[in-house]
Formats: structure tokens, C-alpha cells, sequence
């Protein structure tokens, strides 16, 4: 397992369309324990292939709160059968848009098509911050970041700052 670098915006690799996966092998979970490990080395409670430069429908997510106890899910190629009318609003971050957090607007539950880790299909129903998680993370395989919610002076805002902290990254 290995921690990898998580793409941060702006970078036009988040706004690729990620490809369906094939079939789950071992190329396919070594690339979840992948993404699992950087997850939990930034602190995330979600992550999608692309965030570290793959465009596969690769989605994990731990969102249990005891850090002793992990729970991870994995979802592959998810896809969205169900939205509730009902909204539930969450404070949301992500790995790739450091140190920005709005509150954005989802369906409150969502029920969600996908493989697991070892390839079998499987239907979860999902609400409350798993539900606004999932859609978060399956947003991410459209290439759209939470920011693309925001209005414009508000997104442009942000991309503005980071772009700036960009810069002045230096490596020596
Ligand atoms: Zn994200």
C-alpha cells in the first residue's frame, strides 16, 4: 500500500470524466488500498481515483469516527438510482481544494449502485453525511468540485487563493 499525491485545483486533470472499470482485479484493488492509504494519511473521509490522477469510477470512503475502528467502503463504477426531494446541508471540504469549506446543498438520501471490492454488485441506501459523501465523491468522476455549487465570485475567490498558494510552493 502506498500513499500517493493528491491533485489539488486548479488542475485540469479534476475536471476529466473518470472511465468505467471493466472488471474489479488486482490491479483494481491494489489501486482502492492505494487510494485508501492517502485517504487516511490527509485526514479525508472520501476519495475518487482521479484526486490522484487516475480517471477510473473508483470511489472509498471511511466515515466512521472512531479512528481505532475503520470502516472503509468501496464503490466502484457507483451509479445513482434514486435521489431524495429532501435536502440535508453540510459544511464540505475536499482533499483537493485545501483549506476552502462551504456549505453546500444535496439530497438528504441517495441509493447507489456499484461493485465492491471484490467485483459483486451491490445496492446501498444511504443517507445523512454517507449520502453527502457518496454524492460528493461521485461528483468527482464528472469532474465537478463542490466549488462548481458556489457563485461565481465566491468560486473564483477560491480558485484565486489557491492558485496563488501554487506558486508559491517551492520545491528544493
Ligand atoms: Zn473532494
Amino acid at each position: 500500500m502506498t500513499v500517493k499525491r493528491i491533485i489539488t485545483e486548479p488542475n485540469p486533470l479534476l475536471r476529466q470524466v473518470s472511465k468505467p472499470v471493466s472488471s474489479v482485479g488486482p490491479e483494481e484493488r491494489k489501486l482502492m488500498d492505494d487510494m485508501l492509504d492517502t485517504m487516511y494519511d490527509a485526514n479525508g473521509i472520501g476519495l475518487a481515483a482521479i484526486q490522484i490522477g487516475i480517471p477510473k469510477r473508483i470511489i472509498v470512503l471511511d466515515i466512521s469516527k472512531d479512528e481505532k475502528i475503520k470502516e472503509p467502503r468501496y464503490f466502484v463504477n457507483p451509479v445513482i438510482k434514486k435521489k431524495d426531494i429532501n435536502k440535508s446541508t453540510y459544511e464540505e471540504g475536499c482533499l483537493s481544494v485545501p483549506n476552502q469549506f462551504a456549505e453546500i446543498d444535496r439530497p438528504s438520501k441517495c441509493e447507489v449502485q456499484y461493485l465492491d471490492y471484490n467485483g459483486e454488485k451491490k445496492v446501498l441506501s444511504a443517507e445523512g453525511l454517507l449520502a453527502t459523501c457518496i454524492q460528493h465523491e461521485m461528483d468527482h468522476l464528472e469532474g465537478i468540485l463542490f466549488i462548481d455549487y458556489l457563485s461565481k465570485l465566491k468560486k473564483s475567490m477560491i480558485i484565486k487563493k489557491l492558485s496563488k498558494n501554487k506558486s508559491n510552493r517551492i520545491v528544493v
